[in-house]
């Protein structure tokens, strides 16, 4: 086992830990999983850290927490080959990988400005989200307005 050589981040006792995130965009994560300056849990995270799977990818680690399969699956918008660790007194209870969810509310910020969902009316964005050509790429409901790099709006 070399295991030591790759652990960044501590281990910790219970909770969840999310691997294989796009390098770069373990602070997209924690936006998606309504992690905000100000919050309570207890989070660490590793950016840009050595993967042999990926090259490089980011981690975060948010204890004493299981987030649920919904919030998670939303991180496939920006991070499809992330992986999923359940802890429970520092063992793995479950490993999934995230699939990115049919429909997203309150994510995703429509670019078009005549979007409804811009206007001043209280309504939540919400687009549809498929593959294409192996990416994650998503419609706005509203207006049809299709994005890729999902990154550069949320
Ligand atoms: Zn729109």
């Amino acid at each position: 086992m070399n295991d030591v050589k790759h652990l960044v981040i501590s281990k910790i006792k219970d909770g969840t830990v999310i691997d294989h995130i796009t390098p770069g965009l373990a602070i997209l994560v924690l936006k998606i999983l309504g992690i905000k300056p100000k919050s309570s849990e207890a989070v660490s995270m590793a950016m840009n850290v050595e993967s042999a799977k990926m090259g490089k990818k980011d981690i975060v680690k948010v204890e004493g927490k299981y987030i649920g399969d919904q919030e998670l699956n939303k991180i496939a918008l920006i991070a499809p080959e992330a992986t999923i660790n359940l802890i429970q007194n520092y063992e793995i209870i479950r490993k999934f990988n995230v699939k990115p969810p049919e429909v997203v509310e309150n994510i995703i910020k429509c670019p078009n400005p005549n979007c409804i969902s811009n206007s001043n009316e209280p309504i939540k964005s919400r687009f549809r989200i498929f593959l294409d050509e192996s990416r994650v790429k998503a419609v706005c409901d509203y207006c049809g307005r299709k994005l890729i790099n999902l990154e550069d709006y949320i």
